[in-house]
Parts: C-alpha cells; sequence; structure tokens
C-alpha cells in the first residue's frame, strides 16, 4: 500500500480511486480520479470574461462613473467570486467537486486570495491618480488589469497541483507564447501535480522565478493528462 502524506492527512491511490485518511489513519473519504478533462478550449472563455469585467470595473473608475470606495468593493466581490469559481474549476478538472475540497487546500487557497486582495488599495491610488479628468491615459490602466486577468490561469493552474496529488499534469504551451525560453523548455513535460507543487514550478504566479518571462504575460496551463510521465531531471530554470 503506497500510503501518502499530504499536510495533516494521508492518501492512498487503488486503481481509480484515491482514500484520504486523517492522521489516526482513519479512513475520511475518497474521490475517483477524472475521465473527463476539462480542456483549454473550455477555459477560454471562463478567462476572458473574467478580465473583461476587471477591464469595465477599472474602467468606470478611471472614468469617474464610480467613487474609488466602491470601486475597492467591487473589485474585492469581484476578484473573490472570480478566485473561487478557477478554484473550483480547477478541481473539477481533476475530479474532485466542491465539496470534496479538502480545508487545507481551502486554507491554501485563503492565502491566494488574500494575497491578491492586499493589491487592490494600490491599484486603485493608481488609477485614482490617472483618471481621465487628470489626463491619464486607458491604455496604461488597460494593459494594468490584463495582468490582473491573468491570474485567473494562476489560480486555475495551481489548483490542480493541491487536491489532485497524484494525477499527471502536462504542461502546454500558451497560444500567446513567444519567446519565454523556460517555457519552451517546460513545454511538453509531465510530471505528478506534487512534482510541480513541491518543486515550485507553476506557468504565471508573478514574480515567478522558475521562468525567464517572470511569469507575467505567461497563458501556458498545466492539463491533466494520461501520457507517459516525463522521466529524468527537469532542464535547468529559468
Ligand atoms: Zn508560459
Amino acid at each position: 500500500m503506497n500510503l501518502r502524506k499530504i499536510n495533516n492527512f494521508y492518501a492512498v491511490k487503488e486503481s481509480n480511486r484515491v482514500f484520504y485518511l486523517n492522521e489516526n489513519k482513519e479512513f475520511l473519504f475518497y474521490y475517483d480520479l477524472p475521465n473527463k478533462i476539462v480542456t483549454l478550449q473550455e477555459n477560454k472563455s471562463n478567462i476572458a470574461n473574467y478580465e473583461f469585467i476587471l477591464q469595465k470595473i477599472a474602467n468606470d473608475f478611471w472614468s469617474g462613473k464610480i467613487t474609488q470606495t466602491v470601486f475597492v468593493l467591487k473589485m474585492f466581490r469581484f476578484v473573490r467570486k472570480g478566485f473561487e469559481g478557477a478554484f473550483e474549476l480547477g478541481m473539477k478538472s481533476i475530479g474532485i467537486l466542491p465539496d470534496e475540497i479538502l480545508i487545507a487546500d481551502r486554507l491554501q487557497f485563503q492565502n491566494w486570495l488574500t494575497d491578491e486582495l492586499l493589491y487592490v488599495m494600490p491599484l486603485s491610488n493608481y488609477i485614482l491618480n490617472n483618471q481621465q479628468k487628470n489626463f491619464g491615459k486607458w491604455s496604461l490602466i488597460k494593459n494594468r488589469m490584463k495582468l490582473w486577468g491573468k491570474r485567473y490561469l494562476d489560480i486555475l493552474n495551481k489548483s490542480r497541483t493541491l487536491g489532485g496529488f497524484d494525477i499527471k499534469l502536462q504542461w502546454n504551451l500558451g497560444a500567446t507564447e513567444k519567446s519565454c525560453k523556460s517555457c519552451l523548455k517546460l513545454n511538453g513535460k509531465v510530471k505528478r501535480a506534487s512534482y510541480w507543487a513541491e518543486n515550485n514550478i507553476y506557468p504565471q504566479n508573478p514574480p515567478n522565478d522558475k521562468l525567464e518571462c517572470g511569469g507575467w504575460n505567461c497563458d501556458c496551463e498545466l492539463l491533466p493528462t494520461d501520457k507517459k510521465l516525463t522521466s529524468g531531471r527537469m532542464p535547468n530554470l529559468p
């Protein structure tokens, strides 16, 4: 029996089923590994929609339609909603339903969310100083909001490395990827979810010291796969 420890839990895989045990090795619950994989295509509309709404909220503040307070509140609400959606979609794509998500994984998610929300106030000050009435350029803010939009994919990718400790994930090069050598080196590599997480190798995750591009504009994806694991060591990164 191949028992693995993850945080305060044990997990064991038997054919297509993963059993979770508590610290006393008593059975908690199980989940079945996915037979359906959520593809990049299906994710694309969610990612585009997340960025679209962020752009809208920022534009309303830039043009003076809403106040700074309303902007901050809207951002808090919407980023939370978006992150939760990305987290649950990531989990679903590796076969874990919302009510099966481990508390430890929810806590990890809360950390990611809290980190993101810390940047909302500085962002609001930046937009305030660059509002339309002060002749600030929308293009500057728009570019910044694009980076915020990328975080949806970031959370989606990271979520898959949590509960799916035993799942194989393949690095798929993003559509707009041009010059990042690190992403090219990683493209096609298949490793277990736990491997990506333990080695802190993720797409996005800015500022990402494993990627030459810093991960800011990366749209690579870690996708569940049943291809063979890549043997040997990882290339030198970044
Ligand atoms: Zn990339």
